[in-house]
């Protein structure tokens, strides 16, 4: 497992709901959990280490010998948008890229822990910003997304240097193409959404 980096397809996959918690999901969270902080992150979703299931993790500190700080979310659904802030984000699939990001301050998450069950909060803050940061992953939407066209083309040659990465990556066969990759999707998928 490794965190894949901007353009790889998976991170435009719209992500499928998860069924069941298993053993299987257990351990793919904790290797997630390993892979976010070797990268130093805060959050980390699914289809961000190569997988196309709803699914996201988050320590805000980031910090691994906070353990009772770990936050695994499933099939999350976020609600009740109010208010607006704006303020830096990166992301681990996007490594040195930074840029203000505005999202409403508050929302309500519903979705599933690791023991299966339901949870509902009301978050804001850094919480809200990331559940919203991860939950847009789930969706295939990056935070550049959600830049004003003017902020966008200020980070064009950052993105452009991303791609030619990616192309010459693919090239070299350490990234499949776009057939393979569809193909373990729907595996993927078929196991357990
Ligand atoms: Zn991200």
């Amino acid at each position: 497992m490794r965190i894949i980096q901007y353009p790889h397809p998976t991170l435009r996959r719209l992500s499928k709901p998860l069924t069941r918690v298993d053993d299987e999901l257990r351990r793919i969270v904790a290797e997630m959990f390993e892979l976010m902080y070797e990268a130093k992150g805060i959050g980390l979703a699914a289809n961000q280490v190569d997988l196309p299931y709803r699914m996201f993790i988050l320590n805000l500190e980031g910090n691994p010998s906070k353990p009772e700080l770990e936050r695994v979310f499933l099939n999350p659904v976020l609600s009740h948008p109010k208010g607006s802030s704006e303020a830096e984000e990166g992301c681990l699939s996007l490594p040195g890229l930074y840029a203000q990001v505005k999202r409403p301050e508050r929302v309500t998450i519903t979705a599933y822990d690791l023991s299966g069950s339901e949870v509902q909060e009301t978050i804001d803050g850094l919480f809200s910003r990331a559940a919203q940061h991860e939950t847009d992953h789930l969706d295939g939407t990056l935070f550049i997304d959600r830049l004003s066209p003017t902020a966008k083309a200020d980070l064009r040659e950052t993105l452009e240097d991303f791609e030619i990465e990616f192309d010459d990556r693919r090239q070299r066969g350490e990234i499949p193409d776009d057939q393979q990759i569809a193909a373990r999707w729907a595996e993927l998928e078929a196991l357990r959404t």
